[in-house]
């Protein structure tokens, strides 16, 4: 049983600050930091689906180069692997780190320092992977880090099973969402990521930010300052369903949407075993996808392309944690 105290807050200056800070620590008592709604007390050591105490673990932090082109940007992506998470899927092409928990235990003060020692090493954002089920402790870390003199932008990072009550606290803390829409079918959700309601809450979750924060908007180099970036991995038997995703995109949130297409999808952990998981997607498939944004008119963003010899390839078994960081991108 892990026995994480609340992380003191007087360091806090701000005293507004200071008790949003409370506030988004409060939702530990009886969790509903995401969808899932544990409701175990965290703070006590209990632990809910996401296996996480008070604070955070972190598997690595870096600079990164193969995320979509304006937050890669030319000196990479200050990028912050968290382990852990509140889905559980199949496919998930970074298990160890997600579902078996790789990381040291880190208090919001080293986080602030590790986003500070990124932007001195020339980092063009702070890149906040995985951050769905531990958004207190990453929101005390992002005051400390602003409090501390941190001006690059703040990029969240998430698989879109996102708390929409946690998503306004971080309102005027986050510059940029990159949330994923996995599906558009919970039946599909349920079986492939064991998530109840992925639909209803991720395109509640997705709409908060794009209220926050708006369509992308990029600065004279290219690089993203701040808004939304939406992405959607294409999955074969067009489980994820993105003819729907893209429709509503386009209706809820408008044409001007950015998007980030990948293509990249290949059997690993459980999905290996899963007939209808167990291959990457066909050049028809990746078609259908691609029709789906020109039908909807979705055509900011970035699309990954498409290599034939994917379909002839052996799946090594241990190839993990490269989900994003290979993404080869280009304009759509
Ligand atoms: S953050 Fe973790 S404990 Fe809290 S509701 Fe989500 S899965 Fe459960």
């Amino acid at each position: 049983m892990e026995t994480d105290r609340i992380p003191d807050l007087s360091t806090v200056r701000e005293p507004v600050s200071r008790i949003l800070v409370e506030k988004a620590y409060s939702f530990l008592d009886s969790c509903t930091v995401c969808p899932r709604e544990c409701g175990i007390n965290r703070k006590e050591g209990e632990l809910g689906t996401c296996r996480t105490g008070v604070l955070p673990k972190i598997s690595a932090y870096n600079l990164h180069f193969g995320e979509e082109p304006p937050i890669s940007g030319t000196r990479g992506s200050g990028t912050v692997f968290f382990a852990s998470c509140n889905l559980s899927c199949d496919f998930c092409q970074n298990f160890p780190i997600s579902q078996m928990d790789y990381g040291r235990r880190v208090t919001p003060e080293e986080l602030s320092r590790i986003y500070l020692e990124l932007e001195r090493r020339g980092a063009h954002n702070i890149n906040l992977v995985t951050p769905s089920h531990i958004v207190p402790p990453i929101l005390h870390s992002l005051v400390l880090a602003r409090e501390a003199g941190l001006k690059i932008p703040i990029v969240y990072n998430s698989n879109g099973y996102d708390s929409v009550s946690m998503l306004r606290l971080l309102e005027g803390w986050i510059d940029i969402y990159l949330p994923d829409m996995k599906y558009s079918s919970d039946l599909w959700a349920r079986r492939i990521s064991k998530a109840d309601g992925y639909v209803f809450h991720n395109r509640a979750a997705v709409a908060e930010m794009f209220r926050q924060v708006g369509p992308l908007h990029l600065d004279e180099e290219e690089i993203a300052r701040k808004g939304l970036i939406i992405r959607h991995l294409i999955m074969p038997n067009d489980l994820g369903g993105w003819d729907s995703s893209a429709k509503f995109i386009r209706t809820e949130l408008g044409e001007s949407s950015a998007i980030s297409l990948m293509a990249q999808y290949f059997p690993t952990n459980r999905a290996r075993s899963k007939p209808l998981l167990s291959r990457r997607i066909t050049e028809e498939e990746y078609d259908r996808a691609l029709e789906a944004l020109f039908k909807e008119n979705l055509m900011e963003g970035y699309v990954q392309e498409y290599d034939s010899r994917w379909e002839d390839t052996a799946v090594p078994a241990s190839r993990t944690g490269d989900s994003l960081s290979e993404q080869e991108t280009r304009s759509a």
